[in-house]
């Protein structure tokens, strides 16, 4: 298997080891699922979705590198400084806050929170607002900037889980939005999370789902895989069968993201007719490159003023059509620590 990246840069500084078993069974055994082009960028390359034979997992190979992976979570990643329209996208926002903590409370109303990869911090500060002893932590330095700049009862912590020594059985609440597919290594993950939970403490992680009825209509142009930076793509099977194998129970998959579906669902059909990726969200971001000419970008712009008035109403009814279905383009997992002792050794 031959890849071309990062043609300037040394392969060997460049990419981690090669992924020689499953990241969530330890399986041997896989096999191609997508191969995925990045044309542009830093991580330019060839890559491969390989598919777990013994779990189903698929993930992205190769991996790249720590160091340079860290260079794709660029401020921008997190929190775009271009968006028009800033007091509507708050409002959004504060809104999206509110939806998950009324989810999360029916499992658990008040307690120890910790949110995994907390970005700029805006659910963790609307949880300790609410009377939650609430964590967030990040890798991003960025992040955590932003994220301490705000007067807020929230603590935050650099790093990643493994560099913190977190009281044994202490946390009621663990949540991850949009992060656990960007862990490379969920086995160790998974467990390490199980032991600072207490037991009936309640798990929530929100993911892409590969098998979702999106990402089958868009294949290697939906936007949920994000390659290279999603290292694992978990569908509600393996998600659930990764979970009960560290010692949780599943309590309930939800299927429908009105935040991320839609606009995923239509941010990759227009892939198909914009002269270059991503179109749509740079366009947004009032992030065009610089190498794209005014008459390319005309073009993508009509394109977008004719398809778009169409595309949008059927990508928001195809999203809650595959959600009625259990295909939604994204899913939470909710899931409950189990009281039971030490964590299980996961089998191969
Ligand atoms: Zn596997």
């Amino acid at each position: 298997m031959a890849h071309r990246l990062l043609e300037a840069a040394d392969l060997s500084i460049a990419v981690a080891p090669a992924v020689r078993s499953c990241p969530l069974c330890a399986g041997g055994d896989h096999r191609l699922f997508l191969p995925i082009t990045v044309s542009r960028g830093p991580a330019a390359g060839s890559y491969e979705l390989r598919r777990c034979t013994t779990c189903g997992l698929v993930f992205v190979e190769p991996r790249l590198a720590d160091p340079l992976l860290a260079t794709l979570y660029d401020q921008d990643f997190y929190f775009s400084t271009g968006w028009p329209y800033r007091g509507f996208a708050e409002w959004i926002m504060r809104e999206i806050q509110r939806t998950r903590r009324r989810r999360v409370q029916r499992y658990v109303p008040s307690g120890r929170l910790l949110d995994i990869g907390c970005g700029d911090g805006r659910f963790v500060r609307h949880m300790a607002e609410h009377g939650w002893q609430a964590t967030g932590i990040d890798f991003s330095a960025a992040a955590l900037t932003l994220a301490q700049s705000r007067d807020s009862a929230a603590r935050f912590l650099y790093g990643s889980l493994f560099d913190h020594d977190f009281e044994p059985a202490s946390v009621d609440l663990v949540t991850l939005w949009q992060v656990l597919e960007h862990i490379g290594e969920p086995r160790e993950f998974l467990g390490r999370c199980r032991d600072l939970m207490r037991p009936g403490g309640v798990f929530v992680a929100a993911v892409p789902n590969i098998e979702g009825l999106s990402a089958r209509l868009t294949g290697e142009r939906w936007w949920g895989l994000d390659v290279p930076r999603h290292l694992v793509h978990y569908s509600p099977r393996t998600l659930c069968h990764g979970l009960e194998e560290a010692g949780f129970t599943v309590l309930k998959v939800n299927h429908l993201s009105l935040q991320y579906d839609p606009y995923a669902l239509l941010h990759s059909s227009l892939d198909w007719v914009f002269t270059r990726r991503h179109f749509l969200s740079d366009l947004a971001k009032q992030q065009i490159a610089a190498d794209v000419s005014p008459l390319e970008c005309a073009y993508n712009v009509a394109a977008l003023a004719v398809l778009g008035p169409v595309l949008a109403p059927l990508c928001v009814v195809t999203s809650a059509a595959a959600s009625c279905f259990g295909r939604g383009g994204f899913i939470e997992v909710f899931a409950r620590r189990d009281g039971r002792g030490p964590v299980p050794k996961l089998s191969h």
